[in-house]
């Protein structure tokens, strides 16, 4: 592929790509910055980890050096809105990134913080106001934000952005938009009866859809585990210590599964800590910058970190519980193997989460690997693409039901002193 030269770019923003070490765009970078560019509106789908982020900030600064416009009081040329606050700053910093040699105006509009200083850098005008769509409305309701002179809207995991709980604020802030504007969803999924409500919102579109199948990214391996409620948490642990994992997001159902999974862990010193809403903003900040430098090595994690965030180099993705929307697996195991870089998926599924792993299954259109046996060896199938194929795995058999006949069992048994002689 080529570099980013020919995709016509601000010269500034080529110094910035840079200072990046980008050096060649991405498939869906290459094929959405010319659409953003021709100010069409865009649906992007395309897997996780690819960057979506740079297919539309790219050519949306460009655009905007290009608008000569004067900045309206209190309002915004484009708005980028994304489901959790830290995405939202995620997605900011990307944007001042790639501004780094241009003078734009950058604000981030996102809520548990006070709002003041937000509604002061919104007094003059800004170019972009990147945030959440609750702090967002916040501000227009009380007169501090109009985007009656905005351009350009994009909704990053747009597919969330159009489901039941964001959906209120959504149409109300497009309705507040002038009618000629330009629209941009991007995700990793977009399942045919979200996409319906999309195209409502978009207008003669260009659409490029390199998922069309909600799959994970092909460099994660993906392994479930049948196992016990009672049993997950020493089989995490058992995991844990087998091989060597130093850094994992471990994803559970609830926000009290997840501070009570941190607190088991935590005795047992394992260095983790949870991350969900209930958190006030400011823990919610440090817990996650201390796990981006490696200060903190487990992050327990609701959906809240499903989706989006970008941590270099993370290779395990732990669910300790099965997401309830088959999607969700798709975007939590996305958050390893980014970039072009591998990574490990081991979801645990007991009795009562059979049904989901059919949906996800369903979902990503084949079945997932899975093992019941006490030790996995993922190094050895990691290093070995071979020894995986003759490794014999039990796949979806019904290990926790309570009654089973002799000559199963035994079936069971056997594989699972194969898979154990294996691994030894
Ligand atoms: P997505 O939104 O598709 O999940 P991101 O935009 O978060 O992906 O990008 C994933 C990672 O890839 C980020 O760390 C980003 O910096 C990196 N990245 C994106 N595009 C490029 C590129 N052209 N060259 C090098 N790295 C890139
Ligand atoms: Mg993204």
């Amino acid at each position: 592929m080529h570099n980013f030269d020919k995709l016509c770019l601000n010269k500034q923003i080529n110094r910035a790509l840079v200072f990046a070490n980008f050096s060649k765009p991405t498939i869906i970078q290459h094929k959405i910055i010319p659409h953003v560019l021709n100010r069409n509106d865009v649906l992007g789908v395309a897997q996780t980890g690819t960057g979506k982020t740079a297919a539309y900030i790219l050519p949306i600064i460009h655009n905007i050096t290009l608008d000569t416009s004067r900045y309206q009081k209190k309002s915004c040329k484009t708005i980028i809105i994304a489901p959790t606050r830290e995405l939202a700053t995620q997605v900011f910093e990307n944007a001042k990134l790639f501004s780094k040699y241009l003078s734009i105006r950058l604000t981030l509009i996102v809520g548990g913080v006070k709002p003041k200083p937000q509604l002061k850098s919104l007094e003059k005008g800004v170019d972009i106001i990147v945030g959440t769509p609750g702090r967002i409305m916040d501000h227009i309701r009380s007169g501090g934000l109009t985007l009656s002179s905005t351009k350009t809207i994009v909704l990053d995991e747009a597919d969330q952005m159009l489901d039941l709980g964001f959906m209120p604020d959504i149409k109300k802030i497009h309705k507040s938009l002038p009618k000629q504007r330009q629209t941009i969803f991007m995700t990793a999924t977009m399942l045919d009866q979200v996409k319906n409500i999309a195209l409502n919102f978009l207008n003669n579109h260009k659409e490029v859809n390199l998922s069309p199948k909600a799959t994970p990214i092909e460099k994660i391996k993906q392994k479930v585990i049948l196992v016990k409620q009672s049993d997950k948490l020493s089989k995490l642990k058992a995991i844990i210590e087998e091989h060597k994992i130093f850094q994992s997001i471990i994803f559970t159902r609830t926000k009290k599964r997840a501070d009570n999974l941190a607190k088991a862990l935590c005795k047992n010193d394992i260095n983790s800590a949870s991350f969900h809403g209930d958190k006030r903003q400011s823990q919610r900040n440090r817990i996650l910058n201390s796990f981006k430098v490696g200060k903190l090595n487990f992050l327990i994690a609701t959906d809240i970190a499903a989706r989006g965030i970008d941590i270099k180099d993370i290779m395990f993705i732990i669910n300790y519980d099965l997401p309830m929307q088959p999607e969700i697996y798709v975007h939590r195991v996305g958050r390893s193997a980014r970039a072009g870089k591998e990574g490990t998926a081991i979801s645990f599924c007991d009795s009562t989460e059979k049904n989901r792993l059919k949906d996800i299954e369903k979902l990503i259109g084949y079945k997932l690997k899975s093992e019941v046996e006490k030790s996995l060896d993922l190094k050895k199938s990691n290093d070995d693409n071979s020894t995986v194929k003759k490794k014999r795995t039990i796949k979806n058999k019904p290990f926790f039901k309570k009654k089973r006949s002799n000559s199963k069992k035994k079936k069971i048994k056997k594989n699972l002193n194969k898979n154990k002689t294996f691994n030894d």
